[in-house]
């Protein structure tokens, strides 16, 4: 029988996961259906019951199930526990393993794909929300010279800063306090983009920078990535390298061969203009 996989979400109509894990598919030779389902609000658990019931071997899972996922695992990986989400599950007879491999997908891209190594590096995300919480270990693993997290509710970025203080140099700071600092790499993990706004970050923090990171994907050039570029960024990149990366982890989790990224990538990048 063929190996059953899907992503869950709500809404899940313009999910790119079908795309590209079907690629990964053919291209490595898996013999595997994967499909979207739109899970009903409230009904996370009888949803995956039933997928798993018909077979499923495994679930991406996205907005706004990642934290109903991280509860119905039975087991967590150290990154779905620290981020308290999980965006994979395997399914393992009465075993449910909780992955977040949102993180690691993002420090590939970054340093693989973009070849821009974060060790050394000053390095500023901005944002303290599910995407932040994913990066800050593959971050402060990469031992940049310092992890600032800026976030509109400081108090979100001091509680993430006081996780990551044990692994490397992580502090938190307000929006504002920004003003006047440089860095070498800045990320938007706030969700400002998905409303086409801005988060206030001052224009000095780009004085410096060689890569500006937008963590959404297929939005073309964002109020973020376009204050990048008139500061003169000489790099900009957007979430979609992160979404590949992660997908590919995920795959490589569930079937033991890990997919190249690149077709897929060229296949959904949207120009940034
Ligand atoms: P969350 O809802 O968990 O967190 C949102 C964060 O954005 C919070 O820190 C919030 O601040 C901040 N924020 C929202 N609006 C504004 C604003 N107008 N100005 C300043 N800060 C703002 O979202 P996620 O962490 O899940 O997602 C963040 C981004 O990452 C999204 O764009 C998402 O699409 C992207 N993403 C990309 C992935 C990929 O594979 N490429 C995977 C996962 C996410 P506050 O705490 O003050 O509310």
């Amino acid at each position: 029988m063929t190996d059953r996989y899907a992503v869950i979400g709500n809404p899940i109509a313009f999910s790119k996961s079908p795309l590209i894990h079907s690629s990964f598919a053919q291209a490595t030779g898996q013999d595997l259906d994967y499909s979207k389902i739109e899970g009903p609000l409230g009904q996370f658990a009888a949803t995956v019951d039933a997928f798993r019931a018909q077979g499923g071997r495994g679930l991406n899972i996205t907005a706004p199930f990642k934290l109903d996922a991280f509860a119905y695992a039975t087991e967590h990986s150290p990154a779905a526990q620290l981020a308290g989400a999980a965006n994979a599950m395997k399914f393992d007879g009465e075993r449910v393993l909780a992955e977040n491999f949102d993180g690691v997908g993002l420090v590939r891209d970054v340093v693989h794909n973009l070849a821009q190594p974060l060790r050394g590096k000053r390095v500023l995300v901005l944002g303290a929300g599910g995407a932040a919480r994913g990066a800050l270990l593959p971050f402060l693993a990469e031992q940049p010279t310092e992890l600032v997290i800026a976030n509109r509710s400081l108090d979100k970025a001091q509680d993430l800063a006081r996780i990551g203080t044990a692994q490397g140099p992580v502090r938190a700071c307000s929006l504002q306090d920004l003003q006047g600092r440089h860095f070498d790499l800045v990320f938007n993990a706030t969700s400002a983009s998905l409303r086409a706004e801005l988060p206030t970050v001052p224009v000095s923090v780009f004085a410096e920078c060689a890569l500006a990171y937008e963590l959404a994907y297929g939005k073309g050039l964002t109020p973020f990535l376009r204050l990048a570029q008139g500061a003169g960024v000489p790099q900009l990149a957007d979430g979609v390298g992160m979404l590949a990366e992660q997908a590919a982890e995920a795959f490589a989790w569930w079937r033991g061969v890990r997919p190249q990224t690149r077709a897929v990538i060229e296949r959904l990048t949207v120009p940034l203009v």
